[in-house]
C-alpha cells in the first residue's frame, strides 16, 4: 500500500479523523458546503459497526453509503487502515497550531465561551455536536445562545421552542453527565428599538446566561441608539452587551462600519449595572474596536471573551479575542469567562 502521508499512522478511527477536518476547515473560515461534506460523512458511518466500515473500504463501496462522497472515501479508507489521511495531515500543518501567536496565557485561563450558535438558529451544526467540540477544546462550560423571535433571519427562536431547547439542554448534560462539562442555558436576545430585550421576561428568567446585542437599525442616530443601548443594560436580565458597534472589518458579508452611539455612557452603564462587554472574537467583527475596548477597560467594566461561534471548529476562535484583551491590559479577573462556573452563574443570576 502506497503511503501518501509520509509514514504517519493514525489510530483514532474514521469518525474521529473527518470531524477534526472538519473541525480545522471551520476554523480555517472555509466554506460551510465543504465543512458538511465532512460531517455529514461522519454521521453516516458513525453508527456503523467497524467491520460494516471496513468492509466497504475493501470493498470500494464508501462512495455508495449517503453523504459519502470520494475525499471523506479516501478520509475513512486512510483511517480504517491506521495511515494518516492526506487531508488531515495536510490541514494539521496548515491550520494545526494556536489560531493567534498572541494571548495565549489569557485564552490557557478561560474556563468557557458565552456565546455560540446551534443549528436551531442560524448555526451550521447540532447542539451536541458544539457540546462535544467545547468538551474537546477543555471548556468547562458552553452557554448556547441561539438568536431570539425578531431575528428572523437567523431562524430566532420563538418562545415555544427556547421552551423546547431548554429541555434539550437538560438531556444533554445527563447524556453527558461527570464528564467536568456543563451546557449552560443561554439566549443572544435582540435589543429591539426602544431597548426592549426581544424574549418573555419569564423565560429570560429561566436561562443561565443572557447575551443581548443589537441587530436591526445599526444606523439610527447616536443619541436613539445610546438610549436604546443604556435602557437594555438597565434590563435586570442582561448579563453580557453582544458585538456592541455591529461592525465588520471583512469576510464575505462585506464590511459596514460600526453604529453610533456614547459610547462613554453606555459603558459607564454597564460598569454601574454589571453587564460585562462582550470582545467578540469573530475575525470579521473584532467588535469592540480597540479605542472602545480601551474605554470600556479604564471605566471599570467587566468582559466577557465570546466565540459567537456557528460552527464547532469557531469555537476555537477565542484566541483572537484573547490576542486583544492582552493587547489591552485587561486584568483576567475582569473577564467573566476565566471565572469558575459557580462563580459565573451567581454574577449572571445575582
Ligand atoms: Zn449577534
Ligand atoms: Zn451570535
Amino acid at each position: 500500500m502506497s503511503d501518501r502521508s509520509g509514514g504517519q499512522s493514525w489510530d483514532g478511527g474514521a469518525v474521529a479523523a473527518l470531524r477534526r477536518i472538519a473541525f480545522l476547515l471551520e476554523r480555517a473560515r472555509e466554506d460551510t458546503y465543504k465543512v458538511k461534506a465532512f460531517r455529514g460523512a461522519a454521521a453516516t458511518i458513525l453508527p456503523m459497526p467497524e467491520a460494516e466500515v471496513r468492509a466497504a473500504v475493501e470493498a470500494g463501496t464508501l462512495t455508495d453509503l449517503p453523504g459519502v462522497g470520494a475525499s471523506s472515501a479516501r478520509v475513512i479508507a486512510d483511517a480504517v487502515r491506521g495511515v494518516m489521511p492526506e487531508r488531515l495531515a495536510r490541514l494539521e500543518a496548515e491550520h494545526g497550531g494556536p489560531v493567534t501567536a498572541g494571548g495565549q496565557e489569557l485564552r490557557a485561563a478561560l474556563r468557557g465561551d458565552l456565546h455560540s450558535h446551534s443549528d436551531w438558529s442560524d448555526g451550521g451544526s447540532p447542539i451536541e455536536e458544539m457540546a462535544f467540540t467545547a468538551i474537546e477544546l477543555g471548556h468547562e462550560y458552553l452557554v448556547l445562545t441561539d438568536h431570539s423571535p425578531r431575528l428572523t433571519v437567523a431562524h430566532g427562536l420563538s418562545a415555544e421552542r427556547l421552551t423546547r431547547q431548554l429541555g434539550v439542554v437538560d438531556a444533554v448534560n445527563e447524556h453527558l453527565g461527570g464528564a467536568g462539562f456543563t451546557l449552560l442555558k443561554g439566549i443572544e436576545v435582540d435589543i429591539l428599538d426602544d431597548g426592549a430585550l426581544d424574549q418573555t421576561d419569564e423565560l429570560l428568567a429561566r436561562l443561565d446566561v443572557r447575551v443581548a446585542s443589537v441587530h436591526s437599525k445599526l444606523k439610527m442616530d447616536a443619541d436613539a441608539m445610546t438610549r436604546r443601548m443604556v435602557a437594555a443594560i438597565r434590563n435586570p436580565r442582561m448579563n453580557v452587551l453582544g458585538h456592541c458597534t455591529g461592525r465588520l472589518v471583512t469576510g464575505n458579508r462585506g464590511t459596514r462600519p460600526g453604529s453610533q452611539f456614547d459610547a462613554k455612557t453606555v459603558f459607564a452603564a454597564c460598569a454601574e449595572h454589571d453587564v460585562a462587554v462582550e470582545i467578540n472574537s469573530r475575525p470579521e467583527r473584532r467588535d469592540p474596536p480597540t479605542r472602545l475596548l480601551e474605554l470600556a477597560r479604564d471605566l471599570g467594566c467587566l468582559f466577557s471573551i465570546d466565540s459567537d461561534a456557528h460552527a464547532p471548529g469557531q469555537l476555537d476562535f477565542l484566541g483572537f479575542g484573547c490576542e486583544r484583551a492582552e493587547q489591552a491590559g485587561i486584568d483576567p479577573d475582569r473577564i467573566v469567562n476565566t471565572w469558575p462556573k459557580d462563580r459565573l452563574l451567581a454574577w449572571a443570576n445575582g
